[in-house]
Order: C-alpha cells, then structure tokens, then sequence
C-alpha cells in the first residue's frame, strides 16, 4: 500500500486548530489592556512528554488570566486553560469527606503514613521532579513501595532490556530530527496522543539530512486499527492483534537474507508483499526510527514483540543500517520519575524499598498492580493519578480496602474514595517545576499564572518533615 496525502500533511502541522480566540482578543486589546499583558515566548506545554517548548501565551496580569495561546495542540490549550476550569478543581483539603485545612490533613495524612507498615507511593508523571523527590524520600523512609505509571504503560521494555538479548539502540529526539529518514510508528498513533510530534521532531521539521522536511522522509505506520495516522503515512501495514512479533521477525529474516522457513511465518493472511516492501525500505534509510507505543508495551505478548522488535533493529544495524528504537512515552514528566528512580536505585519503576537491595524491583512482585492484588501495602500516598479510572476494578476495589491519601488539583473518581484530599496547583502552570522530555532532556517550565493552592511539591515535604518528626 503506497500513498500520499497532502491535504491531511498539512493540517498535522501542529496548527493550535482547535483554539477560539475569545471575544476581546477577536475586537482587539485596548492601551490600557496592553500594558498589563505579558507574553511569554517559549513556554513549556505540561500535558505529554514531547514539552513542546515553543508555545506562546499572553497573560493579562491584572485579571491572572491566560488571553492567547498559540503554537499549541488542542491537548496543550486544554492544559493551560485547566486552570479556569473552576467547576473541576477541587477547593479545600478533605479529611474523611469533610472540608477541613491544610493543617490538619498533614496531620491526618502523617498518622496514616506512620501507622502504615508498608505504603504504596504512587503516581508521579505530572509532578515535577523535585516533587518526584520528596516522595521517594517518603517511600524510602517507610520502606514502602515506589511505584510511577511507567509501571503501567512500558512494564516490559526493561525487563527486556534486563536480559540482555539484544542491545539497546537508542537516540535523542534532535539526532532523529537531524537524521531520520525512515520514520516507523509502531502501535503508536501520535496524531491522538501527542498531536505535535510528527511537526517538532520526527516527520515535518527540517533536519541536518532532511532539508525538505517531510518530503525527505519516508512515514510506515504498523499497528492493529485503522487511522489518520495511516492516510498520511507512505506505507500501511495492518496487523492483527498479538501478530507484532511474527512481523518483526519476518523482517528480521528478510534484513539477514534468511528465507529457510519464511513460508511457515507468512501463512495466515500476513500481508507479505507489504512486509517485503516495507523492509526494503528499512534496508535502504539512511536513518531509521521505530517508535513504540502502548499498542506493543501494553498488549498481550508484549514481552515477545518488544524482543522482536529490539531484534529487527539489532539485524538493521548489524547490516549496517543505522536504526534506533525510541518508546513514546505519555505523561508529561514520566521520563523525570524513570530517570530519578533510575538514578537512585538502578531500577525505573516498582521499586519496594522492604527488601534487600538485590530484590527492590522484580516485575510482577514489586510493581503496583501486584502489591496491591497480594494485599502487600496497607495505605497509599497518591499523586497526580485517578488509579481508580484507570486500574483494572478488582485492584481499584482492593484500594478501597485500605487508607488513601489523595493529591491533585482536580476532583476525580479517586478523590471520592481518598482519606485525605490535597488540593493542589497545577503543576507547569500555576508552578515553575523541572520536567524531563521522553528522550531524557531536563526542561525549565515556568509558571504562568497564580493561583492560592500549594504545589504538590510543598505537600509532600510537609508530609515527610512530619513523619521524620519535626513538625
Ligand atoms: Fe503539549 Fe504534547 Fe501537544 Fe506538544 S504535543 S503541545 S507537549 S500536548
């Protein structure tokens, strides 16, 4: 399958298309107004890891209010503007269901923590580091369990990593911009999770060896549905669900010139023309990419078609081919918790600090989903997330077995269930906060507007100062 559509090309310039600029900006700012507005040039955007550092927000001080927004997608605006969304956030601590202060739910919050043999500290991807932080040293203190939405969403590229099958190629995301004219999106469809990019760093930009942008680079999308990822993509490849590594390894032989035993593969309605053409392509790039998301990470099998794919790429590059892997990640500061847990620990999620250092992350023991089905930790100190919207009913049900702390700035399904409630600022928006990019690169997010709540960050070392004894 080979196409090209222009059309939708440019609409996936990561245009803010879907930002109605409001009555007063359509009619035009007074004098008066324009003194009080500021403009920051190269704001952050804090929804998903590619921290677009380009976008452009003008602020009227005066009313605390964000007045434009350019250069962002349609995700980044909500973000920003998440802060007038009044109806949403929550508004005073809670303790037990009832409004209380700041005051006492530390207190609350501590006596559930010191009562606690073995809490669960979970969440993390939206917070910024120092955040991220403090609550490892809660974790740690407790000997508790530490665990970040990594657990969730890339569970298996470590452990894959870990067995050391095949080795690691891996690029930042300015290389691949530079060099990349091959671009695989591999059960990723960015168009849905991270509109803008296809425009910042993988197919449109100009780069060192692809002066025309996209016409330069060639896009294959491979995943399981159908999507607007694939009418703009040059090559197609539909596989049915659980097929990824069967894919991968037929490609795998094709690069190695291997064909003893390729007809036991291509049965079953393998599109093996498409398969064909696709590798040669990938034999012939300059520079390749594959980006892989959750529709390999977190799918059945996952294991066999990460190992698949690392192996394709290891056959490309041993071929000669330079070809990188790169996982997509979602949240916008999961990269910072990975990177601060793998500092410390060695270890990138799921780390219980109850054992002993050569047993603190063993996937599928250690990791949140399995303490809580084992009944292992007897609170939780929750951050950021709703694991109530987003854990399997059975776990979420579990939680509810136990005392929750809850901080976030939003009213959500976990806060109706949460012993004690934080209010809290948004982080990269109502806070100046640190965040990692999903290749690693650390980012400086200013704040935008103010707002009355505390950081996520002042929270937590309230708690912490409380359970080391010096509140
Ligand atoms: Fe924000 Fe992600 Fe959209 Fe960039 S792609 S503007 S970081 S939501």
């Amino acid at each position: 399958m080979y196409k090209v559509n222009m059309a939708s090309m440019h609409a996936l310039k990561g245009m803010p298309r879907n930002f109605t600029p409001r009555k007063e900006e359509r009619l035009g700012l007074t004098m008066e107004e324009e003194e009080k507005k500021k403009i920051i040039e190269a704001a952050v955007c804090p929804f998903c890891a590619c921290l677009c550092d380009d976008v452009v927000i003008s602020v009227d001080v005066a009313g605390n209010k964000i007045k434009e927004i350019r250069n962002a997608c349609k995700f980044g605006v909500e973000k920003f503007l998440s802060a007038e969304k009044t109806e949403r956030r929550l508004k005073k601590p809670r303790v037990d269901g009832k409004e209380t202060d700041y005051e006492r739910a530390i207190g609350k919050a501590v006596d559930i923590l010191r009562e606690a043999k073995k809490p669960l500290v979970y969440g993390l991807s939206n917070s910024c580091y120092n955040a991220q932080r403090v609550a490892l040293e809660i974790a740690k203190h407790k000997k508790g369990v530490y665990d970040v939405t990594e657990s969730i969403c890339h569970n298996l590229l470590y452990p894959e990593l870990k067995k050391g099958n095949n080795p690691f190629y891996y690029a930042l995301l300015d290389e691949i911009r530079d060099n990349a004219n091959v671009v695989i999106y591999w059960g990723s469809n960015p168009i849905e999770s991270h509109p803008r990019h296809l425009s910042r760093f993988a197919v449109y930009p100009i780069g060192r060896y692809a002066m025309k942008g996209v016409l330069d680079r060639e896009m294959i999308a491979i995943d399981v549905v159908d999507s607007e990822l694939n009418k703009i993509s040059r090559w197609f490849l539909r596989v049915k669900p659980g097929e990824d590594a069967k894919i991968a390894e037929i490609m795998k032989r094709l690069v190695n010139g291997e064909t003893n035993g390729l007809g036991e593969l291509v049965k079953d309605g393998i599109d093996f023309d498409t398969v064909r053409k696709i590798t040669d392509r990938l034999k012939k790039a300059f520079y390749g990419v594959i980006f892989v998301g959750v529709g390999v990470f977190s799918s059945e099998n996952a294991s066999k078609k990460v190992e698949a794919i690392l192996a394709l790429v290891d056959a490309l590059n041993k071929e000669g081919v330079k070809f990188v892997l790169f996982p997509m990640k979602g949240h916008f500061n999961v990269m910072g918790a990975v990177q601060l847990l793998l500092r410390e620990t060695g270890y990138p999620f799921g780390v219980d600090f109850s054992r002993d250092s050569d047993n603190i992350f063993v996937p599928g023991k250690t990791t949140v989903l399995d303490v809580i089905e084992r009944g292992a930790v007897d609170a939780a100190l929750i951050v950021g997330t709703d694991p109530f919207s987003s854990f399997p009913c059975d776990k979420a049900r579990k939680l509810c077995d136990m005392p929750l702390i809850l901080i976030d700035p939003f009213e959500s399904l976990t806060t109706q269930f949460a012993s004690v409630v934080f209010p809290t600022a948004i982080t990269g928006v109502e806070t100046d906060a640190i965040a990692y990019r999903m290749d690693g690169l650390p980012l400086k997010l200013d704040k935008i507007v103010d707002c009355e709540y505390p950081s996520d960050e002042v929270i937590l070392e309230r708690i912490y100062e409380g359970l080391v004894g010096s509140l």
